[in-house]
């Protein structure tokens, strides 16, 4: 494998010398990393808001392509904060954060236990639970029926065991509807996520909540817009 830089951005630490002829072993996901497993380390891709990996395909933002033996993988990226990465071993995988969905239901209960604060900001947190980005946070608070605002300490145990349930499920419907395309998301195949449809408050501002058709809220919390029904999540 080699990696092409067509973009200085996509690639800030000498990428290229570092990945050049080794070969690929192993393909994984953590958090919303998307690391290939080579033979003296791993190359780390984060895709951030707008990054796709096409195979084979040209891409209309191209940042880096990615040679193999035979074909290539474009890095394709509008926004460009997305990122290619060299990570030397698989230890520096546990400064991304606990993967959601390889994190029992206990630690997940003690991690947010440890912190103060309010619950969405915590899960936005990578280094405390590795994996949701905004959309799942604020669609597995619904499902978990937690208000966003929640104080952390007033929550039980028993609710954040509930709400460890609401992500792995989440997590894996949405992985097996390839994701949510809000804007241009694709796979390396070029097909849309079909999530999206799915989701029960997010993007939903003044629908009715599938739960009790009561309107769904939107307000700013740590910054970001979020949904909630303030019928079914109760502060
Ligand atoms: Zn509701």
């Amino acid at each position: 494998v080699s990696v092409d830089l067509l973009s200085r951005r996509a690639a800030p630490d000498g990428v290229p010398g570092l990945v050049a002829g080794q070969v690929i072993r192993g393909l994984r996901r953590h958090g919303k990393h998307i690391l290939f497993e080579l033979g003296r380390g791993l190359l780390d891709v984060h895709l951030r808001m707008t990054g796709k990996l096409l195979l084979n395909g040209n891409g209309t933002h191209p940042r880096a392509r990615i040679m193999l033996d035979e074909g290539f993988i474009v890095f394709d990226d509008i926004r460009q904060f997305g990122y290619l990465r060299w990570l030397e071993s698989a230890e520096k995988i546990e400064n991304l954060g606990p993967d959601a969905l390889n994190l029992s239901s206990n630690e997940f209960a003690a991690r947010m236990r440890s912190r103060k604060g309010r619950i969405k900001p915590a899960l936005l947190d990578q280094s405390m639970v590795s994996g949701l980005g905004n959309i799942y946070v604020d669609e597995a608070l619904f499902r978990a029926r937690i208000h966003p605002c929640a104080t952390l300490r007033r929550i039980s145990v028993r609710r954040l065991h509930a709400l460890h349930g609401s992500i792995a499920e989440l997590l894996a419907e949405a992985i097996a509807s390839g994701g949510s395309t809000i804007s241009n998301y694709v796979d390396s195949t070029g097909a849309r996520g079909t999530f999206q449809s799915r989701h029960k408050v997010y993007g939903r501002e003044g629908e009715p909540c599938a739960s009790c058709g009561g309107p769904v809220k939107r307000i700013v919390v740590a910054q970001r817009g979020t949904h909630y029904c303030p019928r079914c999540q109760r502060a």
